[in-house]
């Protein structure tokens, strides 16, 4: 079977969780299959080789997961996005609206310069808000989005609306 297939099926689907109604996506059966993580890895290193992206951004947490794996394997940097107060250095930050009330994310202020093309990283791709404020906050820094990359993509959400303001190189390896 394909990649798709095999990334399918280690998806578990975990009803009810983080609340009622919601059917949570795990990938942490992913992460038990080395092998079937370095095909990922291989996978997504074909895709990006020739693409002209400089650096991955890799949103907390999970986006870290397969995001620096993948940075090393190109050959490039990997810069962390993370939750208001978790990163030591000088900082970046943006703050979004949420359905109730809002959030803050930041990045070191020497994660990225003008001349970046970057990919953005994630495990998941819902409404589309998380990776939105990442990319914001890397334009606030001067440098370009050039990709978005999950390994799932709730379509049904439309979450890539909210992606092309950037770029229409947005991708999932799971649809
Ligand atoms: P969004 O901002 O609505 O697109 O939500 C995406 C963010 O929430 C990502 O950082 C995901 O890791 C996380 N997320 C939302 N739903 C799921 C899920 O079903 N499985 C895993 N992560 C999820």
């Amino acid at each position: 079977i394909d990649l798709v297939e095999k990334v399918k099926a280690e998806i578990r689907d975990v009803v009810d969780f983080p609340k009622e109604g919601i059917v949570f996506k795990d990938i942490t059966p992913i992460m038990l299959d080395p092998q079937l993580s370095n095909e990922i890895v291989e996978h997504l290193a074909t895709q990006y080789k020739d693409s002209g992206i400089t650096k991955i951004a890799g949103i907390e947490s999970r986006g870290f997961l397969f995001g620096y794996p993948l940075a090393m394997r190109l050959g490039i940097p990997f810069i962390l996005i993370r939750k208001k107060g978790k990163l030591p250095y000088k900082k970046v930050s943006y703050s979004y609206d949420l359905e109730y009330g809002s959030a803050t994310i930041e990045m070191h202020e020497d994660a990225v310069d003008a001349n970046d093309k970057v990919l953005v990283h994630d495990d998941l791709l819902a409404t589309g808000g998380s990776a939105e404020a990442a990319a914001h906050l890397i334009k606030k820094c001067g440098a370009s989005v050039e990709a978005f990359n999950f390994l799932v993509s709730l379509d049904f959400l439309e979450g890539d609306q909210k992606l092309k303001q950037f770029t229409d190189n947005i991708q999932a390896i799971v649809n």
